[in-house]
């Protein structure tokens, strides 16, 4: 656990110093849970979202973008069911004065168990190495299927509390498992409570005519008001889907897990409407399509598996979340949900207003039911960024700080150095930067010794180094080091355009995928 907090520290410090993320209005002291992108991390979370938005809309000939207004008219909301039923259940420890989410505090006593499990996988693949079958031991091991089945039944008997909403289970069955605070140990528990997620502002100038909004706390309303707008304009056949990034704000009751659980945070989601009756198939075939997209970015497969909900949301009639490896544990990356016809036919009751699909083949009127992809795009960042940072041991005794982020997503691909700061080589590093600007976003470094140099640029994440020395001005050709194997070669300039290319094009990613 220490290892793993000691971890989590050094994404967090080594985010800031490199410029990837920082605490918002840290002069004043920061503002809890709110963050802010720098200079690095702006273009590492405009790479994600574009990778994303190109194989949403650009690969699906049937899936079209929308970009809706944060504000919505009040009534969204109350149709949506947020008004009613957008809450988490909160406990308070009386002693230590600590707020927690009751689910959080349950789920993360399961997590322990899957932890233990996983210690006896490594354990048992330590003793039988090649002759070790990790399907066949967890099917067969007794303790293993013992916590299995405990951390199950924890976790039904919890989602079918919150169902419904027996808050009293939910607490008893905090005091049962003896789950104490985190930070106080101390079990001495308030009552759960429910805790309503939204934000509210007011629109107008006048008190008696301002009218009471909120703001967003997922974006996936605006595109269900503008479903027949689109559909008719775009003369969109069903199935088809509509994507959207933006920004979606929630007042969650604890977080302190840096970007993971913010109060204003970037979603990536697409709603794909489908026949009524289809839905499962098409929920299949998107969990199946989100892990690989996911799996395409290079993280290690084993870090990604599934969570069946067993408390369904109140619009879902199926749902999954596609969890990553973070350096606190498996946690929730993506929901894929199975949203049913919930969202159309709310809005239809509250609007008065028909968000029907007149189906040509079928040759009748529906509302289409709908499977939603929803991801978190600051999680998705901290999902690669946690994942990229890695301290290796050199051959010569020294380590490296190196930040192997997926070539694709990284914010700079090349740092172009002249070797020394004089003879003619920065006006030649200067013109290369100059040329390879057009298609990549690369820069000029020419302080401190080339080593030094390299180092800075493996912390920062930059896939190629680019040194222009003396044999440059005679022969035309380069120094290229590659950032995760170090190894250098020699190419002439004329060639540097398709050597990057060939790792960073997102066509060639998309393509693989
Ligand atoms: P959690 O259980 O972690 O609170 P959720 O199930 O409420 O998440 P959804 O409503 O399904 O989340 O939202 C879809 C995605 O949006 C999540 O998978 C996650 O990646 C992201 N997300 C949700 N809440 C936050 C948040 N507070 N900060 C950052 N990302 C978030």
């Amino acid at each position: 656990m220490a290892k793993q907090e000691d971890q989590f520290k050094k994404v967090v410090s080594h985010a800031k110093e490199y410029g990837y993320v920082f605490q918002s209005s840290e002069i004043y002291d920061g503002l809890s849970a709110v963050y802010d992108y720098a200079q690095n991390g702006v273009e590492l979370k405009k790479n994600i979202r574009e990778y994303w938005w190109k194989s949403m809309v650009q690969m699906h000939d049937n899936i079209v973008g929308l970009d809706a207004a944060i504000f919505m008219h009040p009534t969204t909301w109350k149709a949506s069911g947020h008004v009613d039923a957008f809450n988490d259940p909160l406990i308070d420890n009386k002693d230590s004065k600590k707020r927690y989410r009751a689910d959080v505090l349950i789920e993360d006593y399961v997590g322990k168990l899957d932890a233990k499990i996983e210690k006896e996988v490594k354990k048992a693949q330590k003793r039988f190495g090649d002759a070790f079958n990790k399907e066949e031991f967890l099917a067969t091991n007794g303790r293993v299927l013992g916590w299995k089945e405990r951390g199950a039944a924890i976790l039904k008997r919890m989602g079918q509390s919150l169902e419904k909403e027996d808050l009293a289970d939910v607490k008893a069955l905090i005091e049962e498992l003896e789950i104490g605070c985190p930070l106080s140990g101390s079990k001495n528990w308030t009552d759960v409570k429910q805790f309503n997620l939204m934000f509210g502002t007011k629109l107008g100038a006048s008190a008696d005519s301002a009218m009471d909004l909120y703001l967003r706390p997922e974006t996936a309303q605006g595109i269900f008001v503008n479903f027949l707008n689109v559909q008719k304009t775009g003369r969109m056949k069903i199935p088809f889907g509509i994507a959207q990034t933006g920004k979606a704000f929630r007042n969650e009751i604890v977080a302190r897990q840096f970007i993971f659980r913010m109060r204003e945070f970037e979603q990536m989601e697409m709603q794909f409407f489908v026949r009524p009756g289809t839905q499962q198939e098409w929920y299949e075939k998107w969990k199946e399509t989100r892990l690989k997209w996911h799996v395409s970015l290079g993280l290690g497969e084993d870090n990604y598996r599934f969570h069946d909900h067993d408390k369904l949301a109140h619009y879902a009639d199926a749902a999954a979340d596609i969890e990553f490896r973070f350096p606190f544990g498996f946690k929730e990356l993506e929901g894929i949900h199975s949203r049913t016809d919930f969202d159309l036919k709310a809005h239809e009751e509250y609007s008065g207003k028909k968000l029907q699909y007149f189906d040509p083949e079928l040759g009748e009127s529906y509302t289409p039911y709908v499977v939603e992809t929803s991801v978190g795009l600051d999680r998705l960042f901290l999902a690669v960024f946690s994942n990229a940072l890695q301290e290796e041991a050199l051959e010569n005794g020294t380590t490296r700080t190196v930040l192997k982020l997926p070539a694709v997503l990284a914010p700079t691909k090349a740092a172009i150095f002249p070797l020394v700061k004089k003879d003619g080589l920065p006006e030649v590093a200067r013109k290369i930067v100059d040329d390879l600007k057009f298609d990549f976003n690369v820069m000029y470094d020419e302080k401190d010794a080339v080593g030094k140099r390299y180092r800075r640029q493996d912390a920062a994440g930059t896939p190629f180094c680019i040194t222009v020395d003396h044999d440059t001005l005679n022969d035309n050709s380069v120094t290229v080091r590659h950032r995760d194997t170090m190894e250098q070669t020699r190419v002439p300039i004329s060639e540097l355009k398709a050597i990057i290319s060939k790792e960073v094009s997102m066509a060639d990613w998309l393509q693989k995928m």
